[in-house]
C-alpha cells in the first residue's frame, strides 16, 4: 500500500485510470458473455460538436447507469457515435473554403463531399476525447458514425422498404426554405424572432371596374404570386363577391375571390390573399379550394421568371421595396403601418426563412404512429418522468407527414434515379444500371439527401449491424435504457420508436428518462447572447471531472432544471477532498502486517463495538438506498445518500470514534478491530460512489486491500441486511445528540477547544442508561472531556451550564472554567446586540414597499438573516439561563 498524495488532485490521476481501463477492455462489451445483457446507445453528438452542459448531464447520468450494471455483473454494451450532422457540417466546411476565397459551387459536390471528410477525420473526433475526460465508459470499439457505409447501408434498406410499402412518396409542399444555405429546413431549425415589420393595406381592383377588395400583408412581394383572394364564407360583408373577380396589380393576371373558413373575418379588412407557393396557410387553403401554385422565387430568394419583367431577378427585399413604390404610384397602397410580428430565421445562419412551395420526399408518417402510440399506451417503453407520456401522445396525434429530403450535399443521397427517357423514378438499393420504366440507361440520381434525423432515427439497430442480423443485433435489441433531454424527444425519440417497430418488430429501448435543462445559478437558461454558458471542459480544469459528475448527478431531479451555481461545485470539490484526506488517515494507519484484512464476518459481529456495529449498520442501509435510487432514476437520491453515509457518519463521527481507539487508549485487539472496519467501510463504499466519481474511486481503492485490477469491475456491495442493527443505532443516536448539546454549550460559552471538561449526565430512561453505558471514552473523546460521570440529579452541581439532550440531562460544572459572572455579562451583551440587528431586518420585512421593490433573492436573504439571529438569540437565552 502506498499512500496517497499530500493534496487532492484529480489532475494527476484521471487520465491515468481512464488508459488504464481501455487497457483492460473494461468498457468493451462481449456478445458471447454469459452475463445478461444491457444497452444503452448515446444520443449521437453532432460530429462538428463541443462538449456543453446538456452532454455533460445526459452522459454523466447514462455512464452511472454503465458503470453500475457493470459492476452488478451484467455485459454492458454503451454504444457511441456522432452524428453527421448535414447542415451544421456543410457550413463549417463553407465557412472554410470562403476564408479560401473559394466555394462549394466553385469546388463541384465530389470534391466537396471529399473536403467534408477530410475536416471530419482532422476535427471530427473533439467531443469523442471530451466524453473520454468526463469518465464515459462507452465500449469505443463499437463507436459508428451516421454516415459510415454501415449505416448508411440502413438508411437505403429502410429508405427502399418504406418506398416499396408506399410510405415514401414525392410532393410539392410548403417547407421552409433558407435562401442562404439553399435547402429546407426543418421546423426545429427555425428559430422565431421579433421583427420591426410593416403591415401594408392594399386595394386590389375588381375585373370589371366596379370597385375595389383591400387585404393586409407584410411581406408586399408575395402578391406576385397571388393565385385568389379568400374570405370568410359567412362573412356577409363579401358574400356578394365570393366568385368575382380581381385584377391582380402589377400584373396582367386575373384571380377568382373563393369562400375559406380558414380567413378570421376579423383581422385585417376581413379578406386576404392567397399565394399557395409562399405561405403554409395558403397552401393549405388552396388545396381545400382548388387555387393553383404559383413559384415566384428561386432557391436564392430572388424573384423569378415567373413575374413580370420590372421585378424578375429582384432579390425578394428589393422586391418589396419596388413592389410598394409601385402600388404608392397606382395609387393602390391604402394604409402602411409599424407591425411588430414574429417571424422565422434560419437558426444556422440567422437569413429570414422563406415558405415556399418544392418538390420534396416525404414519410407517410400516420401509419407508424399508431403502432408507436400503442407500444407506450400498452407499457411496453416507459417514460420518466412520466408525464412526458401526454406530450408524446399529443404529438403523435397530431403529426404530419415527415419532410425528409434536404437540398444539401454532405448526407446520404436519396437512393432514387430520374429517367431521361421517361418520368419513371427507380428507387434501388444499389445503384441500377437501367431504368425500371423504360429500360433507358441514361439515369441521374436524386441530388437531395436526407434529412440528418432520418439516420439517427435508425440509430439504435442500425449501430448493431442492421440489416445483417449480428449477433450484436440479437443479443442488445431491445436496448435497455435511453437517456436524452426533452428538446429531442419528437424529433428523435418518436422516430426510433416508429422504425424500431417497423423495421425491428420491437420497441427500441424499455425505458425513456427525459433529463432537465442544465441553467445558471439564476435559473436564466444559458446562452451566448447572455454570456452566461458554462463550459463543462473549464470546470472539469477547474474541479476533476468527478466533482463536476457528482454536481450533475446531486441536481437530477426528475422533471426539474438544474440551477447551476459554482458554489455548489465548489461545494462537492470539498466533499471529495474529505473523502480523499479521510482515504488519507485510513491508509496511513493500516498495519503493514495486516495488509489483507478481511471485511468483518457476520457471525463475528457480537465482538465488534458499538461504533462498528453502527457504521456497518449504516452502510448497509446506504446499499439499499442507492439500489432503489438508481433503479428509479433517483441519481440525485443516491449522490446525496452517499454524500451525507461519507461526509457525516463516516468521517465527522465513525473516523473520530476510531481514532482514540487507534492510540494508546485502545487495546491491540479493538485497534485492529476499528483499523479492520475503517478500511472495509472505505473499501465498500468507494465500490457504492465509484459509478458517479469513478477517477477517485479508483485512485483510492487501488492503495487499499482489494480483489482484482480495477474498481470498475469490482462487484458492486450488496450488503446483507442482517447487518442492519436498530438498537445499536439508536444507542449511537442518542450518544451523537449528547456529544452535539456538549459542542454547542463549549461553542456558545467560548470555552477554550483545548481545554478539558467535566461533564455530568443523568438519563431520564433504562434505554438512556444503557445507551451511554461503556461509551464513556468515545463520549470523552468527542466531546473533549476530562471526566464524564452518571449522577442522581443535575440540580444541585453548582454554577453549571446545563442542557438536555434525548431524555438525557446535561451539566458542564463552570467552577474553574470559566468565570460565570463575567460569563453571563459578555452573553447578555451579546443577546443586546444580535436583538438590535434583528430588529433592523425586521423593519425591512415589514416595510411593504421593500417587499414589493427589492429583487427577490435578497428578499430572501433578508428572511434567511432574520431566521438566523432569531435561532441564534433563542440559543444564547438558554445558554444564559443554564447558567442559573
Ligand atoms: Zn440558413
Ligand atoms: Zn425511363
Amino acid at each position: 500500500m502506498s499512500d496517497l498524495d499530500k493534496v487532492f488532485d484529480p489532475s494527476h490521476f484521471e487520465s491515468r485510470w481512464y488508459d488504464h481501463w481501455q487497457r483492460l477492455g473494461v468498457f468493451t462489451a462481449d456478445p458471447a458473455s454469459e452475463r445478461p445483457p444491457f444497452c444503452m446507445v448515446i444520443p449521437p453528438p453532432n460530429v462538428t460538436g463541443r462538449l456543453h452542459m446538456g452532454h455533460a448531464l445526459n452522459n454523466t447520468l447514462q455512464d452511472i447507469l454503465a458503470r453500475w450494471r457493470r459492476m452488478k455483473g451484467d455485459d454492458v454494451l454503451w454504444l457511441p457515435g456522432t452524428d453527421h450532422a448535414g447542415i451544421a457540417t456543410q457550413m463549417v466546411v463553407d465557412r472554410e473554403l470562403r476564408n479560401e476565397g473559394s466555394s462549394r459551387q466553385q469546388l463541384g459536390r465530389e470534391a466537396f463531399v471529399e473536403r467534408v471528410w477530410k475536416w471530419k477525420e482532422e476535427y471530427g473526433g473533439a467531443i469523442i476525447s471530451q466524453l473520454k475526460r468526463l469518465g464515459c465508459s462507452c465500449d469505443w470499439s463499437r463507436e459508428r458514425f451516421t454516415l459510415e457505409p454501415g449505416l448508411s447501408r440502413a438508411v437505403r434498406e429502410s429508405f427502399v422498404r418504406l418506398y416499396e410499402d408506399g410510405l415514401i412518396y414525392r410532393d410539392n409542399f410548403i417547407v421552409n426554405w433558407c435562401p442562404h444555405c439553399h435547402t429546407a429546413i426543418s421546423d426545429l431549425e427555425v428559430e422565431q424572432q421579433p421583427v420591426e415589420g410593416r403591415l401594408y393595406t392594399v386595394s386590389y381592383p375588381l375585373e370589371d371596374g366596379t370597385g375595389f377588395i383591400q387585404v393586409a400583408t407584410t411581406r408586399p412581394e408575395t402578391m406576385l404570386g397571388d393565385t385568389g383572394i379568400a374570405v370568410h364564407p359567412e362573412d356577409e360583408r363579401f358574400s356578394a363577391l365570393v366568385g368575382r373577380r380581381v385584377a391582380l396589380p402589377l400584373t396582367d393576371r386575373v384571380i377568382p375571390i373563393v369562400a375559406d373558413s380558414f380567413v378570421d373575418p376579423a383581422f385585417g379588412t376581413g379578406a386576404v390573399k392567397v399565394t399557395p407557393a409562399h405561405d403554409q396557410n395558403d397552401f393549405e387553403a388552396a388545396q381545400r379550394t382548388g387555387l393553383p401554385a404559383l413559384v415566384v422565387m428561386d432557391e436564392q430568394g430572388r424573384m423569378n421568371d415567373n413575374v413580370p419583367e420590372p421585378y424578375r431577378g429582384l432579390d425578394r427585399f428589393d422586391a418589396r421595396r419596388r413592389v410598394v413604390d409601385d402600388l404608392r404610384a397606382a395609387g393602390l397602397l391604402d394604409d402602411v403601418r409599424e407591425h411588430a410580428h414574429n417571424v422565422g430565421h434560419c437558426q444556422r445562419c440567422g437569413t429570414i426563412v422563406e415558405p415556399y412551395l418544392s418538390t420534396q420526399w416525404f414519410v407517410r408518417v400516420a401509419p407508424l404512429a399508431e403502432a408507436a402510440i400503442q407500444a407506450v399506451d400498452a407499457g411496453r417503453i416507459r417514460f420518466t418522468p412520466d408525464h412526458w407520456v401526454n406530450s408524446y401522445n399529443e404529438w403523435m396525434h397530431k403529426i404530419h407527414d415527415w419532410c425528409i429530403s434536404r437540398q444539401l450535399w454532405w448526407g446520404h443521397q436519396i437512393p432514387a434515379w430520374h429517367c431521361d427517357g421517361c418520368s419513371h423514378i427507380t428507387v434501388a438499393r444499389e445503384t441500377p444500371g437501367e431504368c425500371a420504366g423504360c429500360g433507358g440507361k441514361s439515369l441521374k440520381q436524386d441530388p437531395d439527401v436526407l434529412d440528418t434525423w432520418f439516420s439517427s432515427a435508425l440509430w439504435p439497430f442500425s449501430t448493431l449491424g442492421w440489416p445483417e442480423s449480428t449477433p450484436e443485433l440479437s443479443r442488445y435489441y431491445p436496448t435497455a435504457t435511453l437517456i436524452t433531454g426533452f428538446d429531442i424527444l419528437f424529433f428523435w425519440v418518436a422516430r426510433m420508436i416508429m422504425t424500431g417497430l417497423r423495421f425491428m418488430r420491437d420497441v427500441p429501448f424499455r425505458r425513456v428518462y427525459i433529463t432537465g435543462l442544465v441553467r445558471d445559478a439564476e435559473r436564466q437558461k444559458m446562452s451566448k447572447t447572455r454570456g452566461n454558458v458554462v463550459d463543462p471542459l473549464d470546470l472539469i480544469d477547474r474541479y476533476g471531472a468527478d466533482s463536476l459528475r457528482f454536481t450533475m448527478a446531486a441536481m437530477a431531479v426528475p422533471g426539474s432544471d438544474l440551477p447551476l451555481s459554482e458554489e455548489r461545485m465548489a461545494g462537492y470539490r470539498a466533499f471529495a477532498n474529505k473523502l480523499w484526506n479521510a482515504s488519507r488517515f485510513v491508509l496511513m494507519n493500516a498495519d503493514a502486517a495486516e495488509s489483507e484484512p478481511s471485511a468483518p464476518d457476520l457471525r463475528e459481529r457480537s465482538r465488534l463495538s458499538p461504533a462498528d456495529r453502527w457504521i456497518l449498520s449504516r452502510l448497509a442501509r446506504l446499499s439499499v438506498a442507492v439500489e432503489i435510487s438508481l433503479g428509479q432514476f433517483r441519481f440525485d437520491e443516491m449522490a446525496n445518500a452517499l454524500y451525507r453515509f461519507l461526509w457525516h457518519e463516516y468521517c465527522d463521527w465513525y473516523l473520530e470514534m476510531a481514532k482514540p481507539r487507534l492510540g494508546k487508549d485502545g487495546t491491540p485487539a479493538d485497534a485492529r478491530s476499528a483499523r479492520i472496519v475503517l478500511q472495509s467501510v472505505l473499501e465498500q463504499v468507494l465500490r457504492l460512489l465509484h459509478p458517479v466519481m469513478p477517477f477517485l474511486t479508483e485512485e483510492i481503492w487501488q492503495r487499499l486491500p482489494h480483489r482484482g485490477e480495477t474498481i470498475a469491475t469490482a462487484p458492486y456491495p450488496e450488503i446483507d441486511s442482517r447487518w442492519i442493527d436498530e438498537d445499536v443505532e439508536r444507542e449511537m443516536t442518542l450518544l451523537m445528540e449528547v456529544v452535539t448539546r456538549v459542542r454547542n454549550l463549549r461553542a456558545e460559552l467560548s470555552i477554550d477547544p483545548g481545554q478539558r471538561i467535566r461533564l455530568l449526565y443523568h438519563p431520564h430512561t433504562d434505554a438512556a442508561r444503557e445507551a451511554l453505558n461503556g461509551k464513556a471514552v468515545v463520549l470523552m473523546t468527542l466531546a473533549r472531556l476530562s471526566q464524564a460521570i452518571e449522577v442522581d440529579a443535575t440540580a444541585d452541581c453548582g454554577a453549571a451550564a446545563r442542557a438536555v439532550a434525548a431524555g438525557v440531562d446535561l451539566a458542564v460544572p463552570l467552577d474553574g472554567v470559566l468565570d460565570v459572572t463575567a460569563e453571563r455579562q459578555r452573553l447578555e451583551r451579546s443577546i443586546a446586540r444580535l436583538q438590535q440587528d434583528r430588529a433592523g431586518h425586521a423593519r425591512k420585512l415589514q416595510n411593504p414597499e421593500f417587499l414589493s421593490r427589492a429583487r427577490p433573492e435578497v428578499v430572501e436573504k433578508t428572511r434567511a438573516i432574520d431566521v438566523e439571529l432569531r435561532e441564534k438569540v433563542e440559543r444564547l437565552t438558554s445558554t444564559l439561563e443554564s447558567l442559573g
